[in-house]
């Protein structure tokens, strides 16, 4: 049995992620945490449990925590997993470098999956995306898309952002240097070779995604569809039982599927 704990458990991920570990055989609810003053503290979890503001007491009884919170928690929730000796897989978005240096540092000590996506088609998206990038020249623009749900806080999305990672590996480059500023006002014309972003919100979507691929006189699209958050939560449960397994370290869900790939052909 796999005992994890969730962090963020009022939310409507944690609330996914709780219902998917309630149907796993194999794995078994540590706890769930919320953040102080939350309404949700205090919900029964069933077996005499409730969710509690503190992640010290469930980083200790988890052998994992997932976390899909807000990016102001996440310095919290490492210390937690590091002195509970548990590893932890990070769904949040919005990370900015200093949370991807906390990050590093806390993988020297526990096995850390940090993926602003669980899911598999999206994994599989970034490798196809990688690919088209490092096959076609920079004279093809490249833009990338998405709509999310109105109450999403962060833009561009996370997933946006590891597809635009993703595209600027295959051109060779770091995002950082071919990310290109919003399109709005007079912009001027296009910087050759550069990775445009732009954000849609309404509605209840889930999450959609599209890398659009622009040459002159023919366009390339690559796209992934959420059509629920159960894909996330199912990705997650899977990718925190894969990394309560590892070694210390920083994972990306791509290591785990790369493993499971070349168990498959072996
Ligand atoms: P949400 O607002 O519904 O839930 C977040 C929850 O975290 C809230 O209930 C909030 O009170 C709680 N929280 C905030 N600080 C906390 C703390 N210190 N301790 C414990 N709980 C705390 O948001 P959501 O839609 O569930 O998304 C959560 C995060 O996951 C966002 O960053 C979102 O972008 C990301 N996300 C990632 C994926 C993925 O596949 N990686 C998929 C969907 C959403």
């Amino acid at each position: 049995m796999i005992r994890i704990g969730v962090l963020g458990a009022g939310g409507r991920m944690g609330q996914a992620i709780i219902a998917e570990i309630q149907a796993a055989p194999d794995c078994i609810l540590a706890g769930g945490v919320e953040r102080a003053g939350h309404a949700m503290c205090g919900t029964p979890l069933g077996e005499g449990m409730v969710i509690c503001a503190n992640a010290a007491p469930v980083a200790h009884k988890a052998d994992v925590l997932i976390d899909f919170t807000s990016p102001v928690a996440l310095e919290e929730n490492l210390r937690a997993a590091q002195d509970g000796k548990s590893a932890i897989l990070i769904g949040t978005t919005g990370l900015q470098p200093r949370h991807h240096a906390l990050i590093d540092a806390a993988a020297k000590s526990i096995p850390v999956l940090q993926a602003a996506n669980t899911a598999l088609g999206v994994t599989l998206l970034a490798a196809l995306v990688e690919q088209a990038a490092r096959a076609l020249d920079a004279s093809w623009d490249i833009e990338i898309v998405e709509l999310h749900h109105r109450h999403k806080v962060d833009a561009p999305s996370g997933t946006a952002l590891y597809l635009g990672e993703a595209a600027a590996r295959g051109r060779g480059a770091p995002l950082s240097e071919l990310r290109l500023p919003a399109h709005e006002g007079m912009t001027g014309p296009r910087r050759g070779g550069g990775i445009g972003f732009a954000a849609l919100r309404g509605g209840s979507a889930a999450g959609d995604h599209r890398v659009i691929l622009a040459g002159e006189g023919e366009r390339i699209e690559l796209g992934h569809v959420a059509e629920n958050r159960e894909i996330f939560a199912r990705g997650a449960v899977r990718g925190a039982r894969w990394v309560a397994k590892q070694k210390p370290g920083r994972y990306a869900m791509a290591d785990m599927f790369r493993d499971a790939l070349s168990k498959a052909a072996s």
